[in-house]
C-alpha cells in the first residue's frame, strides 16, 4: 500500500508498505480518505519540532471508512465514515481515570509519537472512531484540529456575552474564535498578519481585529472594547513573548489559556499577575467526548470549515508541492491530502 514517510527533515519519501494484519480485539481496520496538514507537521518537516524521531508517517488529521472490525467491536461497523481521534491514551494514569485523556501521562499521538496516517490503510482502537454519516471525509479530517478550540474554551469556562481575545490568528486561533462565538463570546482578533484578520472579519464574523506589532496594545484594546478588557486571553501563537505580552491583555480576575505551545520557558510579570489576580491555564489537545459535540456542530451548520481549505493535493503530489504551500506568499490555512483508492 502507499505510504508517505517522513525521513528527516524536508524529505518526504513514497514507499510501497505491506498492508496492516486483519484488527485484533477492540481495533478497527480504516482506509484512509483525507488527510489534514498542521503546524505541528510543519514543525516536523521544519526539524523544529523537539524530540521528534524521523522517520515517522506523519498524519494525525484523519478522515476514514471503516474496512473491517475485529472481535467486540459494536461501535462502528464497516463502510462507516469516522473521524479519527489520535490520542492514543493508557487508560490506567491519574489523568486517564479523570477523565483528562487528552493529557494521558503517557500519552502517544499517532502520526507523532508513533506512524500515523498518511498511508491507505491502518488499525487502530475502535473506541477512537467518531462516525457521521452525513459529513464528507474532507469535514472529518479536521475535526481533530477543530478540538482544540473546543476543549480551550471548555477550560476557560465562557460564559455568554464576554469579551474574549485571541491571540493568533491560524488555525488553532480560528478554532478557538469558532467555538467562544458558539459560547455566545464577543470575539476580539489579534495577529501580525493583516490578511489573516481579514478572514477572521469575513468568515468568522468577529467584533474587531487588532494588528500587532504597532502601537500601544492596551490602550488600543481598550479603547476598542470601550474602556474594559477581555475576561479571557487565548493564546494561540505558541510564540513565547506573545505569551508573555498576552498576560497584560487581561482585564483583573480574567483567565489567560495558553493554547500553542512554546518550546522554552515564559517569563510572568508576577505584578501583574497578583495585582489582577489572574488565573493561568494550559489546554492540551482534546478529550475523547467533544469529538462527537464537534460532529454535531458540523453536521448541524453551526460551524463551517469549506473556507479554511486552502490547498488540497493527492498523496502523489505531495512530495513537490509541499515546499511551495510552506511560502509566506501561498496563504495557506488548512492543506488537505486525498489518498486515491
Ligand atoms: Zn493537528
Ligand atoms: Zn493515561
Amino acid at each position: 500500500m502507499k505510504t508517505i514517510t517522513l525521513e528527516e527533515p524536508g524529505r518526504f519519501s513514497l514507499s510501497d508498505t505491506p498492508e496492516p494484519p486483519a484488527p485484533g480485539e477492540g481495533e478497527a481496520q480504516v482506509k484512509i480518505h483525507r488527510v489534514g496538514i498542521c503546524g505541528t507537521d510543519i514543525h516536523a518537516y521544519r526539524g523544529t519540532m523537539p524530540f521528534f524521531t524521523y522517520p515517522v508517517v506523519p498524519g494525525h488529521e484523519l478522515g476514514v471508512e471503516v474496512v473491517a472490525t475485529g472481535i467486540g467491536v459494536s461501535n462502528v461497523r464497516e463502510g462507516d465514515r469516522c473521524s479519527v481521534e489520535p490520542y492514543l491514551n493508557c487508560g490506567h494514569c491519574p489523568m486517564c481515570r479523570a477523565g483528562r485523556t487528552n493529557a494521558c501521562i503517557e500519552l502517544k499521538v499517532l502520526g507523532i509519537h508513533t506512524d500515523g496516517g498518511m498511508r491507505e490503510l491502518i488499525n487502530v482502537p475502535a473506541h477512537k472512531l467518531h462516525p457521521s454519516s452525513v459529513l464528507p471525509y474532507e469535514h472529518l479530517a479536521l475535526v481533530e484540529t477543530l478540538g482544540i478550540g473546543c476543549h480551550a474554551v471548555q477550560r476557560a469556562g465562557l460564559a455568554e456575552g464576554e469579551n474574549i481575545l485571541v491571540v493568533g490568528a491560524g488555525p488553532i486561533g480560528l478554532t478557538v474564535m469558532a467555538f467562544a462565538r458558539l459560547a455566545g463570546a464577543q470575539v476580539y482578533a489579534m495577529d501580525l498578519n493583516a490578511e489573516r484578520l481579514g478572514f477572521c472579519r469575513r468568515e468568522m464574523q468577529v467584533q474587531g481585529t487588532f494588528l500587532a506589532g504597532k502601537g500601544e496594545p492596551v490602550g488600543e484594546l481598550r479603547e476598542m472594547l470601550d474602556g474594559s478588557m477581555p475576561s479571557v486571553v487565548f493564546d494561540a501563537t505558541g510564540y513565547g513573548p506573545s505569551m508573555e505580552a498576552s498576560l497584560h491583555f487581561v482585564q483583573p480576575g480574567g483567565r489567560l489559556v495558553y493554547v500553542g505551545v512554546w518550546n522554552g520557558s515564559i517569563g510572568i510579570d508576577d505584578p501583574e499577575l497578583h495585582r489582577k489576580e489572574l488565573t493561568i491555564m494550559a489546554s492540551r489537545n482534546a478529550p475523547s467526548d467533544d469529538f462527537p459535540l464537534i460532529i454535531n456542530n458540523l453536521e448541524s451548520g453551526q460551524l463551517t470549515v469549506n473556507s479554511w481549505i486552502t490547498h488540497r493535493c493527492r498523496e502523489s503530489e505531495l512530495m513537490e508541492q509541499f515546499p511551495a504551500w510552506l511560502q509566506p506568499e501561498a496563504g495557506l490555512l488548512k492543506g488537505v491530502v486525498s489518498f486515491a483508492h
